[in-house]
């Protein structure tokens, strides 16, 4: 069972695909978190992401695909896997298909985690202050919600064709979101736990 939680930046999605590890023991595979973590190692790769992520823009389809292609390498025997902030573009969806393909898996659902923009520009300042993100600086948080609806957005008529695509009322409090989410792959007949 693969998943693929989709919505703007700050609606919640590494919250939830954490809480889908814990409770369902899917592997979450969030490009952001990989990028950070290059940076934070200090890598040639960290070096070459920081400023582009700090400015809200997009990094290179080319260097996201590599990683989660490594990481879908690294977990041949997985339950599932969480796609958290991947694919962001046509082309990295596409490529997203390829590579599970080549490894007899699929996407099995999209999780659209619908989201008021006002509130998450007031949800992103608190997170601002409390973890001082560069990237969550107005300026910042403002070109990554043009780079969503321009680049990303544009993915949901593709799921949604593809008959993938399910749509959960992110602004609720955090427990009710899981537990939509818990009910759409239940009832999807993709629960792990209960199958
Ligand atoms: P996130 O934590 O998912 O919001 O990602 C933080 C930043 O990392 C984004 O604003 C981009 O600069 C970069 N990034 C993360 N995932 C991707 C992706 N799939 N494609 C391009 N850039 C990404």
């Amino acid at each position: 069972m693969n998943l693929i939680l989709f919505g703007p930046p700050a609606a919640g999605k590494g919250t939830q695909a954490k809480r889908l590890v814990s409770g369902r023991g899917y592997i979450q595979l969030s490009t952001g978190d990989m990028l950070r973590a290059a940076r934070q190692s200090g890598t040639e790769l960290g070096q070459k992401v920081a400023a582009i992520m700090d400015s809200g823009s997009l990094v290179s389809d080319e260097i996201v695909i590599a990683l989660i292609e490594e990481q879908l390498d690294l977990n041949p025997d997985a339950p599932g896997f969480i796609f958290d902030g991947f694919p962001r573009t046509v082309p990295q969806a596409r490529a997203l298909d390829e590579a599970l393909a080549g490894r007899g898996k699929q996407v099995d659902a999209v999780i659209r985690l619908k989201v008021d923009e006002a509130a998450l520009i007031a949800r992103i300042e608190g997170r601002f202050a409390e973890e001082g993100r560069a990237d969550d600086n107005p300026e910042a948080f403002k070109k990554r919600l043009v780079a969503y609806n321009e680049q990303t957005a544009p993915l949901l008529p593709i799921y949604a064709e593809q008959g993938k695509l399910k749509e959960v009322d992110g602004m609720a409090d955090v427990d009710t979101v899981t537990a939509s989410i818990g009910s759409v792959l239940d009832a999807a007949g993709q629960g792990g736990g209960n199958g």
